[in-house]
């Protein structure tokens, strides 16, 4: 079965490196699955996990924060903000940032930014979804 490399990158290093058999990830404009030999092509993310099926049937999961997907024929780069696989998301955390994002989106105050808010609550919900393998 052919392969494809992949890496996702943040600005705290590398965050998964494998091969994998195909990538399905959330751009802007919809759900991209990438076979090995895809056309080159960049596209936007949007916050949304990434899905990553192996050789051995098996699949990784990665919550990205919204990034860059970059596709070449052998390799594919994704630079993300943020990026956690499944098992290294603190739930209780991203569960405490979502009551944040709740309240100050629910807030009647005049010096609430809603766009830094609701980002915020996406990529808490990315993160306990991805965590519960609710995808
Ligand atoms: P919080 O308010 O809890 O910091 P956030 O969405 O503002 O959440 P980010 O700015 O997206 O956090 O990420 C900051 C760093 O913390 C990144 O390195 C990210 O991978 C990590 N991170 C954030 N939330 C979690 C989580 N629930 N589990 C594991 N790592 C996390």
């Amino acid at each position: 079965m052919k392969t494809v490399t992949v890496s996702i990158v943040t600005p705290d290093g590398p965050a998964y490196d494998s091969e994998v058999t195909m990538v399905v990830t959330k751009t802007v404009s919809g759900e991209m699955g990438v076979l090995p030999g895809h056309i080159p092509m960049v596209a936007p993310l949007a916050v949304g996990a990434v899905k990553l099926k192996k050789q051995d049937g098996s699949t990784d999961y990665v919550a990205v924060s919204g990034g860059f997907i970059e596709i070449r024929p052998d390799k594919v780069s994704i630079l993300a903000p943020s990026a956690e696989s499944a098992a290294s998301i603190d739930v209780a955390r991203a569960k405490e940032a979502l009551k944040r994002a709740e309240g100050r989106l629910q807030s009647k105050q005049d010096d609430i930014d809603f766009k830094r808010a609701e980002f915020a609550l996406k990529r808490a919900l990315n993160r306990i979804n991805v965590h519960e393998g609710n995808i």
